[in-house]
């Protein structure tokens, strides 16, 4: 349930908007191709962030037939202006939309939104619905704002009225220009981004006003449940710090989310499903990126876990987040 996709070919909107530092491809010979952001070389990536045949053949190498795909945090875009966001969202939404229409066995989609703006936001999530998006992917923080801000509110009510599942991502990650080395940004920040959201939502109230809310979180919840008892115990000994906006201890969210397997360890995998239940731990890869899973659920298959919890990680619990059915797809 955890699978980025990218267009092989975008427009050079930088250009186009006469600013900022838009995510656009050059194509290597090898048939690889450089992200480039701005002006500025990001990161090389290979075919099977767009070849949509090879990921399917990809991933039946591990006997997985579906992936749920979403497109790359960096192409967010939620610091630029809002109609040009939209129209970024729009090309990136439309791209997978004819992809699930064509796959329809094999792809689901996540749209992305321009979170910059309320009401924009709202708009392409109602227009996401309709071209077939189940869901949408959004960053950990939107420009440095926390999710728990009031102006972000209506969009969860929107997703929640529509139906539409949400899939948190870390990006944008606190400190990264203090911590650059040794990769500190994706193995120190993002967890902790992932648990920023988590905890916005919670001590925001925006979980407990919107209990049908249907919300992910990657990389197993980040640093948010392995840290619950420290989060808890700041809520009983500061609540003049802590329950400010929401009385309700954190611990009573947990279950009534979800998140995603990607822990590469056994150990912590057990954990989160103790926390958690199987029936809210989703099969996630991060594929086809490095730091993902890319044997795809192997260290699941070979953990001694019962065959039921395993077909919960496998397939039940996303179907539950998405609200689909498995028929949809035998
Ligand atoms: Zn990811």
């Amino acid at each position: 349930m955890h699978t980025h996709i990218i267009p092989k070919k975008l427009p050079n909107w930088t250009e186009k908007f006469g600013y900022g530092k838009f995510i656009y491809l050059e194509e290597n010979e090898d048939k690889s191709a450089n992200m480039m952001q701005g002006g500025q070389f990001f990161r090389r990536i290979l075919e099977n962030c767009w070849d949509e045949d090879l990921r399917i053949n990809e991933y039946q190498q591990f006997d997985t037939q579906v992936q749920v795909v979403c497109t790359i945090p960096v192409l967010f875009s939620y610091w630029a202006k809002p109609q040009d966001g939209l129209e970024v969202s729009q090309f990136l939404n439309d791209h997978i939309s004819d992809l699930v229409a064509r796959y329809p066995k094999n792809y689901i989609g996540l749209a992305t939104i321009p979170m910059q703006d309320t009401e924009l936001a709202i708009q392409e999530l109602e227009r996401a619905k309709k071209n077939g998006h189940v869901g949408i992917q959004i960053g950990s923080n939107i420009n440095d704002e926390n999710l728990s801000e009031e102006r972000f509110f209506p969009i969860f009510e929107a997703c929640e009225r529509l139906g539409m599942a949400v899939m948190i991502h870390p990006w944008q990650m606190m400190g990264f220009d203090s911590m650059k080395k040794y990769w500190l940004p994706w193995l120190v920040g993002m967890p902790a981004e992932t648990s920023r959201a988590a905890c916005s939502l919670i001590f925001g109230g925006v979980l407990e006003r919107l209990p049908n809310l249907r919300v992910c979180f990657s990389h197993a919840g980040g640093s948010f449940l392995p840290t619950l008892g420290r989060i808890e115990h700041g809520f009983n000994c500061r609540p003049d710090l802590v329950a400010i906006d929401n009385p309700v201890n954190p611990r009573e969210y947990v279950g009534k989310f979800w998140v995603d397997s990607i822990t590469h360890d056994i150990d912590a995998l057990e954990y989160i499903l103790k926390m958690q239940g199987s029936k809210k731990v989703c099969l996630g890869s991060d594929y086809p990126f490095p730091l993902g899973d890319l044997e795809i659920g192997k260290f699941i298959t070979d953990a001694k876990l019962s065959p039921q919890v395993v077909e919960d990680i496998f397939c039940n619990s996303t179907l539950e987040w998405l609200d689909l059915k498995k028929e949809m797809f035998l």
